[in-house]
């Protein structure tokens, strides 16, 4: 299960900066905020988006920290343990 790039980031109007033990891997930076993060995950080659996963956002570079707890409830929504809330179409482009 890999992510596929799109992402959306909804901060959380309550809970300001909670900097406990958060550091970014990418940056090393330790300001945060919690956000309600949409990523859409690779499932066996079909794409599927699960909204609001909460998660630990770094606010120097957006990149989102998920706990072991949510990291392991997203896998088995995924996996097909969670009925779809509704299901997109999706158009595929190729440059030529
Ligand atoms: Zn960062």
């Amino acid at each position: 299960m890999r992510v596929t790039g799109a992402r959306k980031v909804e901060f959380q109007t309550t809970g300001s900066t909670k900097a406990a033990m958060f550091r970014c891997h990418v940056g090393g930076k330790t300001e945060s905020r919690q956000a309600l993060v949409s990523e859409i995950f690779d499932f066996e080659g079909k794409p599927v988006q699960v909204e609001r996963i909460p998660a630990t956002v770094c606010l120097r570079c957006g990149e989102p920290v998920f706990s072991r707890d949510a990291t392991e409830r997203v896998r088995r929504m995924v996996h097909g343990e969670a009925k779809p809330i509704k299901s997109i179409q999706m158009d595929v482009l190729a440059c030529r």
